[in-house]
């Protein structure tokens, strides 16, 4: 794209300057053809009627002008042909009468009315030459600023195209690295909860003993399964089935919001919580509180077989660093202990 900007820019610059240098080579023409060779042309004339004279002096009128007279009027209709404006036509078809006449009369007195006349068209040939001139100085003058503002605009105009592409470009980029970002962010979101997904878990997941060691941290890991959520989806239908989902998982969200924790959706009615660098007194009172607010959250659950609203079972771990315990080994504890909350009645934890 830019080569071709640039191209037409050159291409259009070019078919500028032809164009300028064209009219340059006219004018030039124009002076060096139309004023020099008509002064040529009436000088040959007036030289020859001169010679005429000077002959027709010394020999007393008794002198061939033949070869003369034919110079005079070869020469002569090559001006009188030439361009002539409507006030110069007048003078030129005068003398043009005055030449004729004079071979017919073929006196001194004639010739050197003739001579006269030559003069005067010289001299007018003269001064429209430097008419010209100066006429075509102005021009050329004109001519060098045309171009030069032209040239200017040509290159304002190429530079503003190519700023225009160059921020399209970059704003393009930047779209481009949003996009990528929120794909990043979308590939590791579970949609419907906002919640890292199972995907993203399984990456944390695996590492966590790794980073416990390498850090020296107690870290936990929490499983949450909501309570009779098959009875809740037949009593109140899918939709507000999904509706509770989101609000719990929000409230679990809400809840483990500093760093180093990370709340996933595992599947269906299930959350998974990892909390690095946390000890047992605080991890239990964490999961005390998360039964409780669960509750507190008094979503009406008229199917569940111990409490008139939503509550959730938890199975809990923690790790302890250098115990070289396998991620594999960690979830099957957490599960143990959630399938331990179900069976000792729900709305509680096993740790
Ligand atoms: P328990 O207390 O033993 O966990 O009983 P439960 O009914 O919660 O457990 P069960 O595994 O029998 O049923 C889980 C239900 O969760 C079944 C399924 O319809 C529902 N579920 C899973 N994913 C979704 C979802 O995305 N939206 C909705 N509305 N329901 C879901
Ligand atoms: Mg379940
Ligand atoms: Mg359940």
């Amino acid at each position: 794209m830019l080569v071709i900007i640039v191209i037409l820019a050159l291409i259009s610059a070019s078919f500028l300057f032809n164009s300028q240098i064209d009219k340059l080579k006219k004018q030039i023409d124009n002076i060096y053809f139309g004023n020099f060779v008509p002064l040529i042309t009436l000088d040959i004339v007036l030289k020859n009627y001169q010679t005429i004279i000077k002959c027709k002096k010394m020999t007393h009128n008794k002198c061939d002008i033949t070869a003369e007279k034919i110079v005079i009027l070869k020469n002569w209709q090559n001006y009188y042909k030439s361009y002539k404006t409507i006030n110069e036509r007048k003078i030129v078809n005068d003398v043009n009468k005055s030449i004729l006449t004079s071979f017919k009369i073929d006196k001194i007195l004639a010739y050197e009315v003739i001579l006269k006349q030559i003069s005067f068209l010289k001299e007018h040939e003269v001064d429209i030459a430097y008419k010209q001139r100066r006429e075509f100085l102005i021009d050329y003058s004109n001519m060098k600023d045309y171009l030069l503002y032209n040239l200017i605009i040509i290159i304002i105009f190429s530079f503003g195209i190519i700023a225009f592409i160059i921020y399209q470009i970059i704003k393009k980029d930047n779209q481009l690295t949003i996009l990528n970002k929120k794909y990043k962010i979308e590939s590791i979101t579970d949609s419907m909860t906002k919640l890292y997904n199972r995907k993203y878990f399984d990456t944390i997941f695996d590492n966590l003993p790794f980073i416990s060691n390498a850090n020296n941290w107690k870290s936990a890991f929490i499983m949450v399964d909501i309570d009779f959520f098959k009875q809740y989806n037949d009593t109140y239908g899918h939709d507000l089935g999904d509706e509770t989902l989101k609000s719990v998982a929000n409230e679990l969200k809400t809840y483990f919001n500093k760093e180093f924790e990370y709340v996933f959706r595992l599947g269906g009615e299930e959350f998974g919580v990892v909390l690095f660098d946390t000890n047992e007194d605080i991890l239990i009172e964490c999961l005390e509180d998360i039964n409780k607010r669960i509750v507190d959250l008094k979503i009406e659950h008229k199917g569940s077989k111990i409490l008139d609203v939503v509550s959730i079972s938890i199975g809990a771990v923690i790790y302890q660093p250098h115990s070289y315990i396998s991620a594999n080994k960690l979830y099957k504890i957490a599960d143990e202990n959630l399938y331990k909350s179900k069976q000792n009645g729900r709305n509680q934890f096993s740790l």
